[in-house]
């Protein structure tokens, strides 16, 4: 087995290879760029070596570079991951020169599917079925037009040297035709260095569906069954599920096959994935992914073996585990991919630190995370914080566990898209196999979330503000002594408190309107209107429940600065409190209170220990946010203690001084 293995990739892939290295006894390094010094995938390596700057050329691409933190390190072998270098010849070809093993495929193989037509050509040849159009030498521009007139439309313009779904273009009209091959020209040459195309009839909405194959040194194949991952926007996977629902078990046969005789044809080592896409009738030979793929890990959940283990052994020289006739498949499972994006704003890639990342745990549910709260989220690579897979007997049940593991999953502080995953697998299109690639793109407004908060949402955010205030922890000294002057709505224990908040959302803000009465909140209106009954609020570390009217309603909230953050099953919601702690601190000040909630610089202390004030006296100053706030004594009493001399910082929510009432 190998001793020391540098996986040369980052985020939830990197944290993944890591622990079945761990579990097997292999030490582990992990490298880095500026961008991730301190990462998870840095703290969960044995070792970790800075290789250069935040861009991937810089670092995660710089082949040099990473041979060069092997090196230093005493790696024996390099696990390259999916992205970055994992499916590039000349690196696998580096690593073997260097005396290094690279776990994945011999570079010759590498180079035999990197070139679609090559891999097109050699797989129609091999009796593998592939979808009528063009994959020839020639490639001048009115060549190819001319070869895509004869083809018909619609067609789709690939970049031969192309991945991840970049440059590829959609012809469906003649008069489009001549702009299109112009177009995916350019963007081929600039993206891929490499200007040659590939045409293949376009299918409107067929499914991606995948076959995982393995390979050793030996000269054994396996298969380890299909995938379907069809759920995808804008040709990325989003949702990933093994086996493939309702395909014809003859046709998944063929499918089957069909893999291993690609895998064959070129002799293949290692993990890969040979990817069709199927029409309903008939399946077409897409491509040949050389690496491990990010869904791997429902394959994993349906077959129960450990790929990177596999991929281990035989990177070592060993023979596969099993043979064909012992892999077994059982139940189904499905993946889903939560990325740093906004679903509710075009899906723009979100970036930050994360002020939580608290993952599911439950049964039959298995998270691959890359972050965790306190993680900061480059804006440099891609979105992917990491995987929620669940397993089930069958897809219905898989589903409705992984939307139940989403909607327990709580973010906070970069957008992501959990609560949209959960609502395309409760979808009928999703349950019902209807789904297919275009199904995102097209009918992207079927799983957008509620575009305005419920009045209940906007009463839940309140609440949770208002407790969560109150809950903050006091200041070091009054610890024990639970202080009415802690609480604002204690201050008028006969007379209706209303507590106004104002709480904006995606633009939008809402009023909100507390009414306590007796310490306890009993109603409360939204933007001046709806008044609604409160009961039985009741909030506790982070979560709070309350009737409103008849029902009752529960959520999950965290506050942090300004923002209130609040996950309701359906949705997550980042409100801000417009400007809440200037408002509350004079509110504060106000009625008495003697703590303040915001952080600040003491002005001046006017009073000693032991001197006896009256009401209304000035106790203390503090500037905080570019004011000054007189803090009063609300009764006549005599100062106890104070917890800030002048000049000292306080931090919000610290008791600033105790008063004992006369
Ligand atoms: P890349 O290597 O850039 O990922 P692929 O050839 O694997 O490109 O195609 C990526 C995605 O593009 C597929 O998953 C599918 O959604 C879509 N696609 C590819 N070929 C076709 C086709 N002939 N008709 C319709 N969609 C296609």
């Amino acid at each position: 087995m190998i001793k020391t293995l540098l996986v040369a990739n980052r985020g939830e892939i990197a944290c993944r290879i890591f622990r079945t290295a761990k579990r097997l006894g292999v030490r582990t390094i992990a490298v880095y760029s500026d961008a991730d010094a301190g990462s998870r995938h840095t703290r969960e390596a044995g070792e970790a070596v800075r290789i250069g700057a935040a861009p991937a050329r810089e670092s995660y691409l710089d082949i040099t570079r990473i041979l060069d933190a092997a090196r230093v390190s005493g790696a024996q072998a390099i696990h390259p991951g999916y992205g970055f270098l994992s499916e590039n010849p000349q690196f696998a070809q580096a690593c073997a020169d260097a005396g290094i093993i690279f776990v994945g495929p011999p570079a010759r193989a590498m180079s035999a599917m990197g070139s679609k037509i090559v891999a097109k050509t050699r797989m129609r040849a091999a009796g593998v079925p592939v979808l009528p159009g063009y994959a020839g030498a020639e490639q001048g521009l009115d060549e190819l037009a001319r070869e895509a007139r004869s083809a018909g439309l619609p067609l789709i313009i690939k970049p031969a040297a192309g991945g991840g779904g970049k440059g590829m273009q959609i012809v469906r009209e003649e008069s489009e035709l001549t702009a299109a091959l112009a177009a995916a020209r350019r963007l081929a040459q600039s993206a891929f260095g490499d200007g040659a195309l590939l045409l293949e009839r376009y299918l409107a909405a067929p499914r991606h569906i995948e076959v995982q194959v393995f390979a050793d040194t030996h000269g054994n194949f396996v298969h380890l069954g299909d995938r379907d991952c069809s759920t995808q926007r804008r040709h990325q996977k989003l949702i990933e599920e093994a086996p493939a629902p309702s395909l014809p078990e003859p046709l998944r046969e063929r499918l089957r096959a069909a893999a291993l005789v690609v895998a064959r044809e070129i002799g293949y080592v290692s993990a890969g994935t040979v990817e069709f896409l199927f029409d309903g009738h008939e399946f077409y030979f897409m491509e040949m992914n050389t690496r491990l793929q990010v869904e791997h890990t429902v394959t994993e959940a349906v077959t129960g073996l450990d790929l990177v283990e596999w991929q281990l052994r035989v990177a070592a020289g060993e023979a596969l585990p099993l043979s064909q006739e012992q892999v077994r498949l059982e139940g189904h499972a499905i993946e889903a991919r939560i990325c740093a994006e906004d679903p509710e704003r075009g899906f723009l890639p979100s970036a930050g630190r994360l002020q939580r990342m608290e993952w599911p745990q439950m049964e039959a549910v298995r998270v691959d995370a890359g972050f965790a709260t306190g993680d900061t989220v480059p804006d440099c690579y891609d979105s992917l914080l990491g995987k929620i897979i669940a397993w089930g007997r069958n897809r219905e049940e898989a589903a409705a566990r992984l939307a139940a593991a989403l909607k327990a999953t709580y973010s906070a502080g970069v957008h992501t898209n959990e609560r949209w995953l959960a609502r395309i697998l409760e979808s009928p299109r999703f349950l019902k196999v209807r789904h297919n690639i275009a199904l995102l793109d097209k009918s992207a407004a079927e799983f957008a979330g509620s575009a305005t908060p419920l009045p209940e949402v906007l009463v839940l955010a309140a609440l949770a503000a208002h407790h969560g205030e109150k809950a903050r922890p006091p200041a070091a000294g009054a610890a024990g002594t639970a202080s009415p002057w802690d609480l604002r709505d204690a201050f008028t224990p006969n007379l209706p408190a209303l507590i106004p908040y104002s709480l904006s959302w995606r633009g939008e803000t809402y009023a909100v309107e507390l009414e306590y009465s007796g310490g306890k909140p009993t109603a409360a209106s939204v933007a001046g209107r709806t008044r609604l009954a409160l009961n039985n609020v009741a909030a506790e570390s982070g979560s709070i429940t309350a009737q409103v009217e008849a029902r009752r309603h529960q959520a999950r909230y965290q506050l942090a600065g300004a923002h209130v953050y609040l996950w309701t099953a359906d949705e997550q919601y980042d409100f801000l409190l417009e400007d809440p702690r200037t408002r509350e601190f004079s509110a504060s000040a106000a009625s008495g209170g003697l703590t303040t909630p915001l952080p600040g610089v003491v002005v001046s202390v006017p009073v000693a220990v032991g001197q006896k004030v009256t009401a209304g006296e000035v106790l203390m100053v503090i500037e905080a946010m570019k004011m000054e706030h007189t803090i009063t004594a609300p009764y006549a009493g005599t100062v106890a203690t104070i917890h800030f001399s002048q000049g000292a910082r306080v931090p919000e929510g610290s008791a600033l001084l105790e008063l004992t009432p006369q």
